[in-house]
């Protein structure tokens, strides 16, 4: 999960990125960048958060009127420099990109790319594999004037190619900026604009909440397989290319996008609610009733609030957050995820004292954070607690662009429902049923995989092997297993 903005205008857009990419910040810390382009790119990356990135550049010395900027959350490649975006090259065309997803067929393209095209890889980062792709497809239709139709064709060879999510915003030097999404737009990517007395400048960025904090209209999602390209006198021009069925991405509804943004015409606070209120049957068929309903901030509050609404007993704030801790599902290692949730929540005993509390969470990917807040609510004298999880249980690893998790540390892959209560010693566990949530979803085609291991693109176990390989190897997590 990455956040990627892209601006088009006709002054400087480096402080509109930094503004931008601040907006995105819950969608990736490990590293932030920019690249502007007036008659050469400029650019600046750099590990951490966007303001420690940017906090004393001097951002006039990014002259330019279009520009990219992203902030990265490591999957496929390291969290070191080399791997941080945006990515540039000169030739055949000065191009620059970003973008937010994953490569399944990474080693396969990277091979082609090498043995085909003679290119070679400098980074284990895929952005690298579809700039290459999309510069070689370029390459080809150079000869004369590159028109939209060579851009949509070259766009189109390139989603044929590149399996797996991406949603990718490019400058293409002297030429224009483009935006494009994998044939199954499985990666948020929104349009906006803003009207000033020089005109229009266009905007691209992960999550439409960029826009409302920039003062930008949101125009509108990119659809499945789209590409935008608006070129240097700023005419938009769209095609609908290689389009394989819709399966957005569920987890940005639960999880990972911002509760303030719109996806596909619905506010993210409004779906949580709504997940919620949907929780409450499952809930009720246990024959439970709790005295109030928490949440563990600051995610969940939405689904605590529907729920609660739903059940008809008091929603209250149960636990406080130490907001200047970091997400500990972005932090890299098992040890310090734990230290993290120690040091993040802490539970306001005379709310939950005495009490049957039933606390709500997103999601249980290792269990390890749910296990820690029962044991915290109980030492603060609640009487029974039931944790519940407004996913469904998350049994099969993500290959789109979430590094949940490796399937050996995730515990729905390894125990059933009465076994994760076990472990994490709650007297219940109640997660929303996938039924329920394809419901919720049945006008608007989602990707359900890391539920179900029905992965829209098709993968074959062996990739999945290597995938979880990659993974235990590049995290060097083997010694940190929960189980
Ligand atoms: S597998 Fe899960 S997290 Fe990954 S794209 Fe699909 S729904 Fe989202």
């Amino acid at each position: 999960m990455c956040g990627i903005v892209g601006f088009m205008g006709r002054t400087d857009v480096a402080p509109e990125i930094v503004h931008g990419l601040t907006s995105l910040q819950h969608r990736g810390q490990d590293a932030a960048g920019l690249v502007t382009f007036d008659t050469r790119f400029r650019m600046k990356k750099g590990l951490g958060l966007a303001a420690e990135v940017f906090r004393n550049v001097d951002l006039k010395a990014f002259a330019g009127p279009w520009g990219l900027g992203h902030v990265r959350y490591a999957t496929q490649g390291k969290d070191d420099l080399m791997d941080a975006q945006p990515f540039a090259i000169n030739y055949p065309f000065g191009i620059a990109m970003v973008h937010n997803g994953n490569v399944t067929n990474f080693n396969e393209l990277r091979k082609e790319l090498f043995e085909q095209k003679h290119r070679l890889l400098e980074t284990s980062n895929d952005l690298e594999l579809i700039l290459y792709t999309l510069a070689s497809q370029l390459e080809q239709r150079r000869l004369g004037n590159l028109c939209a139709e060579d851009i949509f064709d070259s766009v189109e060879e390139t989603q044929k190619a590149v399996q797996g999510a991406y949603s990718t915003i490019t400058i293409i030097a002297n030429e224009g900026m483009l935006a494009f999404t994998d044939p199954y737009g499985i990666r948020p990517l929104v349009m906006g604009r803003k009207f000033t007395k020089l005109g229009i400048i266009y905007g691209f960025a992960s999550e439409s909440s960029t826009f409302d904090y920039l003062g930008y209209e949101k125009v509108r999602d990119l659809k499945p397989g789209e590409a935008i390209f608006i070129d240097k006198e700023r005419q938009s021009d769209t095609k609908e290319l290689t389009v394989q069925g819709r399966a957005f991405c569920v987890f940005e509804y639960i999880y990972f996008a911002r509760e303030d943004s719109h996806i596909h015409g619905r506010l993210v606070a409004g779906e949580r609610v709504r997940m919620g209120k949907k929780l409450a049957e499952t809930f009720r068929a246990t024959g439970l009733q709790p005295d109030i309903v928490v949440d563990v901030p600051a995610s969940a509050y939405f689904f605590a609030s529907g729920l609660a609404e739903e059940l008809g007993v008091p929603y209250r704030r149960g636990l406080s957050k130490n907001k200047y801790i970091g997400r500990s599902f972005i932090s890299s290692s098992q040890t310090e995820r734990e230290k993290v949730v120690r040091q993040k929540l802490n539970p306001i005993k005379e709310i939950v004292e005495g009490k049957k509390v039933a606390v709500v969470d997103d999601s249980i990917v290792r269990g390890t954070t749910s296990k820690h807040l029962v044991k915290l609510l109980r030492e603060s004298g609640a009487k029974e607690v039931y944790f519940v999880s407004a996913a469904p249980p998350i049994r099969f690893p993500c290959i789109y662009g979430i590094d949940m998790s490796i399937k050996r540390e995730i515990i729905a892959a390894n125990y059933e429902i009465d076994g994760i209560a076990r472990y994490i010693g709650a007297d219940a566990v109640i997660y929303q049923s996938l039924e329920d949530l394809r419901e919720l979803y049945n006008d608007l085609p989602c990707c359900y995989a890391c539920f179900s291991g029905n992965y829209p693109t098709g993968i074959g176990s062996e990739a999945l092997d290597e995938i979880e390989r990659e993974r235990v190897c590049s995290k060097n997590q083997q010694k940190e297993l929960p189980f």
